[in-house]
């Protein structure tokens, strides 16, 4: 019969993705014994299946495959006295600070001082959109199709529709035209698309796949595998122009829909969560609600760029560290608070002192020549003209803490004329 296993750290990662790697790096540099707890057979996360390249120009210098850029971070972790312990699930946080995780030995307890969650994100199925019509063989979600694509080396099929222009998306609209498949079009609801611009150029444009919006999928038709779609025009007020449906037939419908964090562990122990951004509300130090709990990475709001994702977990890194030992500063805390025009802000507290404060926040539409404005006690602090804003790209915005004694606002003010 299985036995209990039990393990003491300083440190607790998990998810052994890009977020964990780079967290757990920071967190051995300061002399802590540390953990990752990952339930997958290897290390590096979504990267392994992202055999594209367009990884690593920020953080590295250097244009990566997925897989190239979560090895560099897999060497790193091999130099140091990190433990890895691979096909294991976290099951839950018991009280401070107790771990449950199970893997083919049984069940593990993990007592340590501190966790980071780095537990990425999922896709949206295809219960979240009203998808009319039958259900036949040949829905699948963007980031399935490059499992199967790109790790089993199996096609999944031959005319395709792809539903949504989220960046997998999009990457896999390319990566199946590579593979011989015709690929007819993206369908996407928005009036604009949802993934990053330069996806849309090299993976749609320079390939002459066309990019249909405020257009979708309103009937899915088919008996046993899909036979075809109608799709429509979609209104200013998201109503569907039935008069203008039209039939496509095709084999294959790759949704590709929108990303969530995997943020059960947190929500079960009782962090306070962000309703916008599924993940859970963090300070400055991107600790959570829960003293010594920290987030990062796609666990924390969905990122678009690897090499972010990679500096913000070095940050939960350090801080965890901090943490453990007694450094992290406990000053004055304010909010920091998203106005007009942005859809969230990350993170949702500061505290009082020196040194810089990273704010992430993504717009809650198209902003074109505009001013991103920082305010404390009334006076602006940071001001940013921008030509252009879009949902589908994070922006970063730092700001000298010693400028600020009260809570921040941040917002878009629109430059007339
Ligand atoms: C399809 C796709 C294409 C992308 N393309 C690009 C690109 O071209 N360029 C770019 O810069 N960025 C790209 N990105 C973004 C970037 O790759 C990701 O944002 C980043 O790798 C996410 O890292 P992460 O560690 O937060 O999450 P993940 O890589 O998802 O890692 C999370 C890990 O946690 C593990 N885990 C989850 N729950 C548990 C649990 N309970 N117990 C144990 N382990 C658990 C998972 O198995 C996983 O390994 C892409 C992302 C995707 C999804």
């Amino acid at each position: 019969m299985a036995s209990t296993i039990n393990l003491n750290y300083d440190v607790a990662i998990i998810g052994g993705g890009s977020a964990g790697l780079a967290s757990a790096l920071k967190v051995d540099k300061a002399g802590l014994s540390c953990i990752i707890l990952e339930r997958d057979n290897k290390l590096g996360g979504i990267l392994n299946q992202c055999i594209h390249n367009g990884f690593g120009l920020n953080y590295f210098k250097e244009e990566l495959t997925g897989p190239e850029y979560a090895q560099k971070f897999i060497d790193k972790v091999k130099q140091t006295k990190i433990n890895v312990l691979l096909n294991t699930t976290v099951l839950s946080i018991q009280d401070k600070f107790v771990l449950k995780a199970i893997n083919s030995h049984g069940l593990i307890n993990i007592n340590v001082k501190s966790i980071i969650l780095a537990t990425g994100c999922r896709e949206r199925p295809a219960g979240a959109i009203s998808l009319c019509g039958t259900r036949p063989a040949g829905i699948i979600s963007a980031g399935s199709a490059q499992k199967i694509v790109n790790l089993y080396g199996k096609m999944i099929g031959k005319n395709i529709i792809i539903v949504g222009s989220g960046d997998i998306g999009l990457i896999m609209a390319r990566r199946l035209r590579f593979e011989g498949a015709n690929v007819i079009g993206v369908y996407e609801v928005m009036p604009y698309p949802s993934g990053l611009k330069r996806n849309i150029v090299q993976c749609l444009e320079d390939y002459n796949i066309p990019l249909h919006l405020s257009k979708t999928v309103v009937e899915v038709v088919g008996d046993e595998r899909v036979e075809g779609v109608y799709v429509a025009p979609v209104k200013k007020d998201f109503s569907f122009d039935l008069t203008k449906k039209e039939f496509i037939p095709c084999d294959t419908i790759v949704l590709s829909i929108g990303l969530t964090p995997s943020n059960e562990l947190a929500q079960d122990y009782g962090i306070i969560q962000n309703q916008i951004t599924g993940g859970s509300v963090v300070d400055e130090y991107l600790q959570t609600s829960a003293q010594g709990i920290f987030q990062c990475g796609n666990s924390l709001h969905v990122h678009d760029i690897v090499d972010n994702v990679s500096k913000e977990a070095e940050r939960a890194g350090e801080n965890c560290a901090q943490y453990v030992n007694n450094l992290l500063s406990n000053t004055k805390k304010h909010s920091i608070i998203n106005k007009n025009g942005l859809r969230y802000i990350n993170p949702s507290f500061y505290y009082e002192g020196d040194g810089i404060l990273t704010l992430n926040f993504r717009s809650s539409g198209i902003y074109k020549n505009v001013n991103i404005v920082v305010k404390s006690d009334g006076k602006e602090v940071r001001r940013i003209y921008k030509k252009i804003i879009l949902p589908a790209e994070m922006e970063t915005v730092i700001v000298a803490k010693n400028n600020l004694k009260s809570d921040v606002e941040i917002y878009l003010e629109e430059i007339k004329g």
